[in-house]
């Protein structure tokens, strides 16, 4: 007997058709006498929903207060799913009853929309588990010292439950979704894409971190942190498939360096959206510029991601950086009301049309030329490259976005990546 815990993702949970489902795998799990924890996602398109009617409302606040009631909103779609997956267990016959991220609790510092983990009280679990009740835990939320109702940030649920795992000791934690494994890039974009049976712990981090969504980046830093085994599979096998071969399904995260993943150079591609380009034209080239632009972005709590300063004429430069899309407006606004006239720089131009590409492989460590094959297959397909970032197992290039399917698939075919056809 062990202690497991599942995941299961929006889709999974999409009607109640899959809601019972998903009692029905969970309880076939229970009866072979494991102890189950569960974390539901909201039902598929339910969070999209709750933020969009907020923005129906008011478009952009940016006052905290706003955010507060944004994590009090979307903090509803778990709840309802959870209950529902309760009932649909009860419904099958089991014992099962549902807690919010407050009940645990679920400590979290107060960022709200995108709060970090503090803590985990297991007691209330445990004596539940220990009654013989299947427990479901709300993805995505928790609450802070001030008793105020968090969330985690989108896709925030493979956190919780990755967490809960780390918190328990559970012995796996599997993250049930709509792919049967994790890939070597989004099979949605490239249906060449094949299934991993093992991917590295390193790995996974820089694919979550450089946009591959199948599982949310800080879920990985708990796995890592905390050792917990965890595996990404498919929720829609049939329920009653047997229970040993459904264990080995999917893909596994390793932290064995000798259980790397078919050591392949490249292991995969990811890619993302989110970004936008700023390029701050006509600086004059002396130093503290970098200090003056990026000071000014970090203190208005903006990330910023790449950057890149080109040669200086006539003692003047570029200098450009990405940041997310969202804070794009923000931080435009910032530099030319402050920055700009300070800096004395000419003008500031914006680009939201661009993508990030990256290869990621721990194999890049030990060989030499693979970023300039990137290069090399990039431009055979006619791609500009804007900007390059490099770190020792990825490299990453901006390019259009108009271009990103394109250089996706040239990439995947480029390091061997395709499904070999039968
Ligand atoms: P869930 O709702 O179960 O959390 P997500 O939509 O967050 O599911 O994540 C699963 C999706 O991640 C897949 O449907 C797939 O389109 C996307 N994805 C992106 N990159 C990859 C990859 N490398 N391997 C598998 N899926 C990927
Ligand atoms: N429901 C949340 C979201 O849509 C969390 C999750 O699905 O993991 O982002
Ligand atoms: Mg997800």
């Amino acid at each position: 007997m062990a202690l497991i815990v599942h995941k299961y993702g929006g889709t999974s949970m999409g009607s109640t058709e899959r809601i019972r489902n998903v009692a029905k795998r969970v309880a076939k799990w229970a009866r072979a006498g494991h102890q189950m924890v569960v974390v539901p996602s909201a039902m598929s398109g339910e969070t999209n929903r709750l933020l969009g009617l907020a923005k129906e409302l008011a478009p952009s606040q940016a006052e905290t207060g706003y955010y507060r009631e944004l994590d009090m909103l979307a903090a509803t779609g778990e709840q309802a799913s959870s209950a529902l997956l309760a009932i649909a267990l009860q419904a099958e016959g089991m014992q099962a009853v549902s807690y919010a991220g407050w009940q645990v609790p679920i400590r979290t510092n107060s960022a709200y929309t995108k709060a970090r983990i503090e803590s985990i009280d297991d007691a209330r679990v445990k004596a539940d588990l220990n009654a013989g009740r299947v427990v479901i835990i709300t993805g995505f939320q928790g609450i802070d010292e001030q008793g105020h109702i968090t969330t985690l940030g989108r896709g925030g649920s493979d956190t919780s439950a990755v967490a809960v795992a780390a918190a328990m000791k559970a012995h796996e934690c599997l993250i049930y979704t709509d792919v049967d494994g994790v890939y070597t890039t989004d099979p949605r974009v490239v249906p060449e894409a094949r299934r991993l049976q093992t991917v590295s712990f390193e790995e996974m981090l820089e694919m979550a971190s450089l946009g591959s969504k199948v599982l949310q980046i800080r879920s990985v830093e708990f796995a890592g942190k905390y050792k917990v085994p965890l595996r990404v599979l498919s929720s829609f096998t049939p329920w009653d498939i047997d229970l040993n071969e459904e264990a080995k399904s999917g893909t596994l995260i390793t932290f064995e360096e000798d259980e790397q993943m078919e050591q392949a150079i490249v292991s995969g591609i990811a890619f993302n959206r989110d970004e936008a380009k700023i390029a701050v034209i006509g600086v004059p080239d002396k130093p503290g510029i970098a200090y003056q632009i990026l000071g000014a972005v970090a203190d208005a709590n903006i990330e910023v991601d790449m950057i890149i300063q080109n040669i200086s004429k006539d003692g003047k430069t570029d200098f450009s950086f990405t940041v997310h899309r969202n804070d794009y407006a923000r931080a435009t606004e910032l530099l030319k009301g402050k920055v700009l006239p300070a800096l004395g720089a000419s003008d500031i131009q914006g680009d939201t049309k661009i993508c990030k590409v990256s290869i990621v492989g721990i194999g890049m460590r030990s060989h030499v030329g693979v970023a300039s094959k990137m290069f090399r297959s990039l431009s055979e397909e006619g791609i500009n490259i804007q900007m390059i970032s490099t770190s020792e197992i990825k490299t990453s290039v901006v390019i259009d976005e108009k271009y990103m399917e394109l250089a996706v698939r040239a990439l995947h075919k480029a390091f061997d990546l395709d499904q070999v056809k039968a």
